[in-house]
């Protein structure tokens, strides 16, 4: 149940007492708490209130991240969404999203979901300076948290050799969720020395084939993107490159039953615009095609050999590090609230007081289905 206080407010915003009675009963809208903190989490979004709006009073309203539109055809994506006008290019960083606010007195870190997570709040101040709220408590930080040593992701980008760092791309408003302009983010990110994406320049149409080969030297370096920005911050799209459509199947692969096909079918999908895109043929085409049937196939057979040979279950192995042990224990309360199923396997105290936590994340389901078919079970298909 929502109380009265929440629903007020969400009143206030425009929503009528029927669309949140019709929220509230689907589960759309739940009130939850952090550290004595209430909030009203939006688990679907709600007129103007995007997925992953979290409200705690009339003014700390923060937006959900939008969704960015993707394009798949370089050139003619740049053609319907910029026109012939100039769009800042800056790298896709391939971590978890995170919102940064401050409430009252206390800076906390917001998932996509909406969620705050206890392990990026306690680290945040190791990435940023929180000089930036004092000055600015109405915006809120968008960034990308990204390294080895992410609870959410398997990897992260090559440039970050161990534990997770912050990358900034987009400022909002609160209870607005309008973004900076590029240049003004840009200007206070140096001002306050808040680590941001790359950025690769101010580009246009005319400079698609500097562009070719932006993808072509991020392909090589293992990274996973673009995103393109009009200066005014109204038009977003991404394209990411060939090597994380590939790399992306190749983690997918090893718990391939617990993905939906969709998952491996849009990583095919665009990986095939891609080789159309820039008629790639002969050998590079054969490489291509060789790359994409072995990452698909070969973590997937492994993971049968795992299952099939003893008690071995499908798990992904992370690793984090926390200031205090109860963050931990945090993390693992929150991962149970999204019903994952995490051991934690090893704990070590490092040189600087922090611990390092090794955890599994077991996928039951999938080991489930994949014992039963290598033990012979017969279904209709
Ligand atoms: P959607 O955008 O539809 O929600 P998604 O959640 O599956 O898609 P991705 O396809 O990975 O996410 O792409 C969008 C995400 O990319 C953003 O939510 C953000 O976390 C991340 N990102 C990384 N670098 C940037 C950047 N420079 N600008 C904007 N977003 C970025």
């Amino acid at each position: 149940m929502v109380s009265s206080y929440f629903k007020g407010i969400l009143l206030n915003l425009g929503l009528d007492e029927e669309r949140i009675e019709v929220l509230e009963n689907k589960g759309g809208i739940v009130e939850d708490e952090f550290e004595g903190m209430r909030y009203l989490r939006l688990k679907d979004s709600a007129r103007s209130l995007r997925r992953g709006t979290v409200v705690f009073d009339e003014h700390n309203i923060i937006l959900g991240f939008p969704h960015i539109k993707r394009v798949v055809q370089l050139e003619n994506g740049i053609r319907r969404a910029f026109k012939r006008k100039p769009f800042y290019v800056e790298e896709k960083v391939d971590g978890y999203n995170v919102r940064v606010a401050k409430i009252g007195e206390k800076i906390l870190v917001f998932t996509r979901g909406g969620f705050v997570c206890p392990f990026t709040t306690e680290r945040i101040e190791d990435f940023i300076t929180l000089d930036f709220f004092k000055d600015y408590p109405n915006m809120v930080l968008c960034g990308e948290m990204a390294g080895p040593e992410s609870p959410y992701l398997v990897e992260g980008p090559p440039y970050v050799k161990e534990d997770i760092q912050f990358f900034l791309f987009d400022i909002q408003e609160k209870k607005t969720g309008r973004s900076l302009p590029v240049e003004e983010r840009l200007k206070l990110a140096e001002e306050y020395g808040i680590p941001s994406v790359e950025v690769f320049g101010l580009y246009d149409l005319s400079r698609i084939d500097e562009l070719h080969a932006l993808i072509d030297r991020l392909t090589k370096e293992k990274r996973e993107g673009i995103v393109m920005k009009s200066p005014d911050m109204k038009k977003i799209v991404k394209y990411v490159t060939p090597y994380a459509n590939i790399n992306d199947i190749k983690i997918g692969a090893r718990i391939f039953f617990d993905l939906p096909h969709g998952y491996f079918m849009q990583r095919i999908k665009r990986l095939a615009f891609y080789l159309a895109e820039r008629k790639i043929r002969g050998e590079e085409f054969d490489e291509y095609a060789r790359a994409l049937g072995k990452v698909l196939l070969e973590p997937f057979v492994e993971s049968i050999w795992d299952i099939s040979s003893g008690d071995d279950e499908i798990a992904e192995l992370f690793t984090v590090r926390v200031k205090k042990l109860e963050t931990a224990h945090k993390m693992v309360t929150h991962f149970e609230r999204l019903r994952l199923k995490i051991h934690i396997d090893d704990i070590e105290v490092l040189d600087n007081g922090y611990w390092r936590i090794t955890f599994k994340r077991v996928y039951p389901d999938a080991t489930k289905e994949m014992r039963e078919l290598w033990n012979g079970h017969a279904f209709v298909d």
